[in-house]
């Protein structure tokens, strides 16, 4: 990755770009993830690039939900694997949760490198999507774990496509989701909404899920 002097006034924005422009050099992180990457960052602008108090609300709600839960699932896709693989492993052990790899665009071998990107961070076990159990939806989306996603009555989904969302509500989960832009379908439809970076919203997800323990 491109070295980039802590002292530059946009180094944590700069250093998000590089970690997704490398997980698209590795096969982890679709083409596609720039554009949702460029998306998110315009509304993290807007914000200020700081948690706001209303998503410090959420995040305790989300942590409250996750340990209460009976089956807590957390899906994983192509930016977050490579933006955060660190905190949702740990948060996975903390909970704790199973891990799902769980990609929009679908391919098997990015699927296969997420996976073992997961394992390589620490990861002991990384379900894959297997089967077409997620209904309401056409695309290859509809592909979940029988023992993950499937199975769980709470899945937390960061950087989600507002169709499978939708679909994962209908199917009676509960849905945490993070993301920066507030008027995508995610974040509308979703029990819990973190409007806020997934780099920013899991270490403090993460800290109040200990709190709570
Ligand atoms: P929807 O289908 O829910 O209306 P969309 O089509 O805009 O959403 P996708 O490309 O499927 O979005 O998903 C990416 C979403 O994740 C966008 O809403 C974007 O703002 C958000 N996002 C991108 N990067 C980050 C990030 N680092 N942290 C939090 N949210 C992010």
């Amino acid at each position: 990755m491109k070295k980039i002097p802590k002292s530059h006034p946009r180094y944590e924005s700069l250093m998000t770009r590089e970690k997704i422009v490398k997980g698209v050099e590795l096969g982890i992180t679709s083409q596609h993830g720039l554009i949702a990457q460029g998306r998110g960052e315009a509304f993290d602008y807007l914000i200020k690039e700081r948690t706001t108090e209303k998503a410090k609300k959420k995040i305790k709600k989300a942590a409250k939900l996750l340990l209460k839960a009976k089956y807590p699932v957390i899906s994983v896709n192509g930016n977050v694997a490579v933006l955060a693989p660190k905190e949702v492993i740990g948060l996975s052990k903390l909970i704790p949760a199973k891990l799902e790899v769980n990609i929009f665009h679908k391919s098997k071998e990015r699927e296969e490198r997420i996976k073992e990107w997961l394992i390589k961070y620490g990861a002991k076990e990384v379900l894959m999507p297997e089967k077409p159990l997620i209904k309401f939806i056409e695309h290859n989306r509809r592909f979940c774990n029988p023992e993950g996603i499937a199975k769980a009555d709470v899945v937390f989904v960061p950087l989600e496509d507002g169709d499978r969302c939708k679909a994962l509500i209908k199917m009676k989960k509960k849905v945490i989701t993070v993301d920066l832009n507030p008027m995508s379908r995610t974040a509308k439809a979703a029990t819990v909404t973190i409007v806020d970076n997934i780099t920013r919203a899991l270490p403090l997800l993460i800290e109040e899920i200990k709190k709570l323990k």
